[in-house]
């Protein structure tokens, strides 16, 4: 045709493409998840563009629409949304803008049938799952307040052709030419149940054309405002997994709604498992800000960012429909939620604390992350310390500073501690010897944050944290092992020829009662940093 042109996918396209396809035959049903969640994100970007632009207002009736054309073999999903413009056709559909692609396509090969899913929608590719029941795909789009369309059409087999199209609102429309063995994707009743099944909760209405007229096909129903006792298990679960694109059970759900000063809904997840990629997110939290059932954003950042695990949506009236940006910066109200919303978080984790077990799954997934609060959050930092757990020189599994408090040894007034890459080298430390021996009881810190908390820290219950790896020990008041009149005189001559032999190199040399078995240890000045946070600075060019 007139105007059209055929372009390569890029390389990644194409290899991921074929991934797709090929992995994830037993869970084909979620392209129709996939394409009606992006159809549902375009209708809202498109709301939210019109805040600002009036040429971009939605329509009053705005809907996604699924029709299936029997014996065309077709199957259309159609919206209202944002419509893409011919750039924004190539750099969203022939590209993948997204880092991590690579990280992908390996993850992907290797994952188990049953997680894989779970990936699609987590790396944001989910439009190419289109191909596991379509051997082409037109798309046709307009752009909210441009009155050009554009044909992408692709066979996801290395190219896709661009060419005019005509359209007569703004929009997408996403036809699928269903493969011979996808009939079961032309049939009304079953796509009704895949709808139910995965998108029952999407704020938009969504309709499915049977025997020529539309007919509803999902709730819609903003399941946060409504009471716990109407919803059910399975569809927190459901809901829970369409917000997180994880495939578990969340490990623990909030649900609640506040009345008084402010007033708002909220329903909250801390998931399960460890999203893949989650460290190379974004550090801001991404609970979803909704007014009146309508989704306003997601970078409203009304949780800390050392509680970024935590997913959900909060709801509330006390803002009007059409908050702009600049007005969520200054608004009050924003601030009084985010101080609720945090407060009920940290009460529900001290609740769950409570529970040994079911608080270490937690941690080894998130302990990491909420331990930034320490560094981050003066007003926050000792609740997070007490929240914390950690690996020690004394005991198996976790323990909290109120543990290594209440095994102190009398004559202790500090809490020890070492940091190194991985707790188990840290076990076998030479820096703590001296104190495994005298029985004194030492943290061992291996994530990359405990570089810098402990410092910002500084006392809990009024203890001081000390490095043991820094300046003197004090392991003298614990009665040092014995020692020989010989040693020591051994001493006397070594320290002074070790001097004279590594000069400049070291700062000082000082006989120790920090080891035992080893000869001897490198140690940091008191006050400089420490060998691990030296370490880290290399590394990071500094
Ligand atoms: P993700 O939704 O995670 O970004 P997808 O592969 O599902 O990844 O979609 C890629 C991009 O294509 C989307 O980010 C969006 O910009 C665009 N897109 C997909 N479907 C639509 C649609 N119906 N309307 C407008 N833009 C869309
Ligand atoms: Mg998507």
């Amino acid at each position: 045709a007139q105007g059209s042109e055929t372009r390569e996918f890029s390389a990644e396209v194409g290899r991921l493409l074929d991934l797709v396809v090929h992995s994830l035959y037993s869970e084909r049903e979620i392209f129709l998840r996939e394409l009606v969640a992006n159809a549902a994100d375009a209708t809202d970007r498109r709301r939210f563009e019109a805040l600002t632009d009036g040429a971009r207002a939605l329509p009053e009736d705005a809907k996604i629409r699924i029709n299936p054309e029997k014996d065309a073999r077709l199957l259309t999903i159609s919206d209202d949304g944002a419509g893409m413009s011919k750039e924004e056709l190539v750099s969203n559909l022939g590209t993948i803008a997204k880092s991590g692609t690579r990280a992908f396509g390996q993850k992907l090969e290797s994952a188990k049938p049953e997680d894989r899913p779970n990936l699609i929608g987590q790396f944001g590719v989910g439009f190419y799952a289109a191909f596991m029941v379509a051997d082409k795909v037109d798309v046709v789009s307009r752009r909210a307040g441009s009155d050009e369309a554009w044909r992408w059409t692709s066979d996801g087999k290395g190219s896709y052709t661009l060419a005019p199209a005509t359209r007569e609102k703004a929009g997408t429309d996403i036809t699928l030419h269903i493969k011979e063995d996808a009939d079961e994707f032309l049939d009304s009743w079953r796509l009704e149940a895949v709808i139910r099944k995965w998108s029952d909760h999407i704020a938009w209405p969504v309709t499915i054309t049977k025997d020529g007229k539309e007919e509803a096909a999902n709730e819609g129903t903003a399941l946060w405002r409504k009471p716990r006792s109407e919803i059910t298990d399975d569809q927190l679960n459901e809901f829970y997994r369409h917000l997180t694109h994880n495939f578990d059970t969340p490990w623990d759900t909030l649900h609640w709604r506040a009345e008084g000063t402010i007033e708002f809904s909220a329903l909250l997840f801390v998931p399960g498992s460890r999203p893949f990629e989650f460290a190379e997110q974004t550090r801001e939290s991404r609970v979803r800000l909704h007014v009146r059932r309508m989704f306003i954003t997601d970078e409203a950042e009304i949780l800390p960012t050392w509680l970024r695990f935590v997913q959900g949506v909060v709801d509330t009236e006390d803002l009007p429909l059409n908050v702009s940006r600049e007005m969520l910066q200054a608004t009050p109200v924003l601030a009084r939620i985010r101080k609720a919303v945090t407060n009920k978080v940290m009460g529900e984790l001290k609740t769950r604390a409570k529970d040994e077990e079911a608080y270490a799954s937690f941690w080894e997934n998130f302990g990491p992350v909420l331990k930034e609060g320490m560094w981050d959050d003066p007003a926050h930092r000792t609740e997070v310390a007490a929240l914390s757990r950690f690996r020690s020189s004394a005991v198996e599994g976790l323990i909290s500073l109120d543990a290594y408090i209440s095994r102190m040894k009398p004559e202790q007034d500090a809490i020890y501690y070492l940091t190194g890459d991985n707790a188990e080298t840290l076990a076998a430390s030479p820096q703590i010897e001296g104190f495994r021996a005298r029985g004194v009881e030492v943290l061992l810190l291996s994530d990359a944050v405990d570089s810098f908390w402990p410092e910002r820290l500084g006392t809990y219950e009024g203890k001081a944290l000390r490095n043991v790896a820094q300046g003197q020990t004090d392991l003298e008041k614990f009665g040092a092992p014995a020692e020989s009149d010989a040693e020591k005189a051994d001493m006397e001559t070594l320290v002074p020829a070790l001097k004279t032999a590594l000069g400049e190199t070291v700062s000082d040399i000082r006989a120790t009662d920090r080891l035992v078995n080893s000869a001897m240890v490198l140690t940091a000045p008191e006050g400089g940093p420490d060998l691990q946070l030296q370490k880290l600075m290399q590394r990071s060019g500094q």
